[in-house]
């Protein structure tokens, strides 16, 4: 028909390393200090991004400065709260003022307690929505606000990206762990994740979630140390017989955040050897 541009043939000589870099782009990373969210950041400079760490954690990973070194790129931690809307806010400002932008956003902060049901107390329900639901919420806002203001530039052409993790525990209970307030807060993110998108959909502004399965990090360490037998369900249960190296979460962070995933928006990515195909 008359109305399509068909010039978008253009688009094809693209090549796939450059729709894949993310060099000139500013990511923001919460939680990044370390975990899952230390690996997004790596895997960040490593196609070339500058990364903006924000944690409750105030010393750098000693990474930090290998990335700047090893990839010429720029890599800052701020000391900041995701739950405390003026802290974090003060601290996107910083951002902005440092970096002059940003074109990426992944909310990766967040706890994962691991108590029967009846006995969590308010407090700590609370707690738990807090940094998994309400700091994940104020995370995507700032981001996307300032998203939204930017004007497009040379290496962002197509706008921004937001990317809430979740987890596979919001599709499957576990039968190994006690995750009530947990799954509650991961469904929330993943609805989360496709109402922003929608919604910010014709303003330059995608939002996926990556939802994990079980990944070998401090968190998950810590809990299986507090419970014999469960390392063994974190291996046995994914049919690939293994839990997932953070490494396996790198390539879906990059993809989502650069311009490969410029059509890709109000998905989830599970990634999680398989679980939730069936266990
Ligand atoms: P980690 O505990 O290793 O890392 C989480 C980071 O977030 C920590 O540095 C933590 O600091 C920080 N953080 C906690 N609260 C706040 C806050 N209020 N403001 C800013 N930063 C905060 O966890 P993972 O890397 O394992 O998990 C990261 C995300 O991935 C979480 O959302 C988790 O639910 C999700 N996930 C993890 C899976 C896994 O198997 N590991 C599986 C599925 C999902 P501190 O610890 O000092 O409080």
């Amino acid at each position: 028909s008359a109305d399509l541009d068909r010039s978008n043939d253009r688009y094809l000589h693209h090549t796939v390393q450059s729709l894949f870099s993310l060099k000139g782009k500013v990511i923001v990373i919460t939680g990044g200090a370390r975990g899952i969210g230390l690996a997004f950041g790596i895997a960040v400079a490593e196609a070339g991004g500058d990364v903006a760490v924000l944690d409750v954690l105030e010393t750098p990973h000693e990474h930090f400065s290998k990335l700047q070194n090893d990839y010429g790129v720029k890599v800052k931690l701020y000391k900041t709260d995701v739950t405390k809307f003026e802290i974090l806010k003060a601290t996107f400002d910083e951002v902005v003022e440092d970096f002059g932008r940003i074109d990426g956003c992944v909310a990766a902060a967040g706890i994962c307690p691991d108590q029967p049901f009846l006995e969590r107390s308010p407090e700590a329900v609370a707690r738990c929505f807090d940094i998994n639901i309400t700091g994940v919420f104020f995370t995507a806002q700032l981001a996307a606000a300032q998203m939204v203001r930017q004007k497009p530039t040379e290496f962002n052409p197509k706008g921004g990206s937001v990317i809430l993790i979740g987890s596979v525990a919001a599709y499957q209970a576990s039968k190994a762990q006690y995750l009530s307030d947990y799954c509650s807060s991961k469904g929330a993110v993943l609805s989360m994740a496709r109402e922003l998108a929608v919604e910010l959909a014709d303003r330059n502004v995608r939002v996926n979630s990556i939802s994990p399965g079980y990944m070998m990090t401090d968190m998950t360490l810590a809990i299986s140390d507090t419970r014999p037998g469960l390392a063994k369900i974190f291996v046995n249960e994914p049919p690939m017989k293994r839990m997932g190296d953070r490494t396996d979460l790198k390539g879906a962070c990059v993809y989502l955040l650069s311009d490969a995933s410029a059509y890709h928006t109000g998905d989830d990515l599970l990634i999680t050897g398989g679980i939730h195909a069936g266990r």
